[in-house]
């Protein structure tokens, strides 16, 4: 305890200099966490691209990576700003060269860019912030063409070669503090290409019980996987279906009916497999474009209507047989003890040991250095997939 002036003093001195700090943090715009530490909301730029015969993506957070389905293209974009501070002026705006017509006008605030139903693609696009904001900040972008990624570049550069034929496959876009940093290497969401990478892959579900204990470990892990759905079971799961999209999983076909697609024809199949994915639009936005053959069963003929509805087939590099042990930790050890860079996990959201397995297999391989990822992810960074190719794993 104090007993003399001097102390007293030195304790209005620290209380005061307490305050002013507090003032001085509450002015700058941070806000406070429910423990009343300070939190840090940064400009973010918000996207969402428009794909040839695919329709929208969902929207995107600042520097993530954005590519189009494999034979599609960008044909329009649209983005916006989050965690604007208050009492600053300005927004994002941008502009698209558009093929066969050239510069467009400026948009702003989630205008259309482009034409999102249009056939022609997107050459080029330039971007900048106005108002107060340019004066704090610099938005940074690129475009994925020809097969790689053009240089960051700013402040109403163009990115991407128009007039030369080229289209736009995809694009990153971030806000930084305008000292001249470009956005980290790794986008947002994580995946560093360098890293090992393993797609695990739930078929059969939605089943509400055990695809939510999945979807809980993956979130609490920050890890995404693939599920491929049977369709007449979507509706009744729709919100499992929905949270999938939210958490950045990826939603496949897996027949309406669990059919084998080498009993069902050209057109059974595009009734079976178009059901499935309007199902799924319906209760989540997302269109799938992946779908794992029923028991693994496939031929040229199935996979050629596949191609022609734009899906590529999934196969798998290591099968867990969850479906037949009923066991827990014999799934556990399949994926532990045998589990490469690049691989395809099959699993089965059906029943409760391979809920109990996820929830071992998702922590466990993240503490060993995988980044857990969807399949179009991991296509993505290793070479792609065309529609009607059929694919086991994607190892370096
Ligand atoms: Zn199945």
């Amino acid at each position: 305890m104090c007993k003399n002036r001097t102390c007293l003093l030195v304790l209005k001195v620290a209380v005061c200099v307490l305050l002013c700090a507090c003032m001085i943090i509450q002015r700058s715009g941070t806000s406070f966490g429910e423990e009343g530490e300070a939190v840090e909301e940064p400009v973010k730029a918000t996207y969402e691209t428009a794909f040839f015969q695919k329709g929208w993506s969902r929207e995107w957070m600042d520097n993530s990576m954005v590519t189009a389905p494999a034979g599609s293209y960008v044909t329009a974009l649209r983005a916006s700003l989050v965690n604007q501070p208050e009492g600053v002026t300005g927004t994002i705006s941008y502009q698209v060269n558009l093929s066969g017509a050239g510069w467009l006008d400026w948009c702003e605030d989630m205008q259309e860019a482009g034409k999102a139903e249009g056939e022609m693609p997107l050459e080029a696009v330039r971007f900048r912030l106005t108002g107060q904001l340019a004066t704090q900040y610099s938005i940074y972008y690129r475009v994925l063409q020809n097969g790689a990624w053009t240089e960051w570049v700013t402040d109403e550069a163009a990115a991407g070669v128009e007039g030369a034929g080229l289209r736009i496959d995809g694009i990153r876009i971030g806000i930084m503090p305008i000292d001249g940093t470009a956005p980290s290497e790794i986008p947002s969401g994580g995946i560093d290409p360098n890293r090992p990478m393993i797609a695990l892959t739930f078929d059969d579900g939605p089943h509400g019980p055990v695809t939510t204990r999945i979807l809980n470990s993956l979130e609490a892990n920050g890890g995404r996987a693939t599920f491929f759905m049977v369709g007449n079971r979507v509706p009744g799961n729709a919100s499992v279906v929905s949270r999938m999209v939210s958490l950045g999983c990826e939603v496949g076909n897996h027949t309406y009916d669990h059919k084998y697609l080498t009993n069902l024809g050209d057109r059974a199949i595009r009734s079976s497999v178009g059901q499935t994915n309007q199902n799924i639009v319906n209760v989540s936005g997302a269109l799938p474009v992946l779908m794992r053959p029923t028991g693994g069963y496939y031929n040229g003929a199935s996979l050629s209507t596949l191609g022609s509805m734009g899906m590529s087939a999934i196969m798998w590099s290591l099968d867990t047989l969850d479906w037949k042990t009923r066991n827990a930790d014999r799934t556990i050890d399949a994926v532990l003890n045998r589990v490469t860079d690049g691989d395809i996990v099959l699993m089965h959201d059906l029943y409760e040991t391979t809920a109990v397995a996820a929830e071992r297999i998702i922590p466990e391989l993240t503490a060993r250095g995988y980044q857990l990822v969807t399949v179009s992810e991991l296509a993505s960074y290793r070479g792609g997939v065309v529609p009607g190719g059929v694919y086991f794993s994607f190892g370096k």
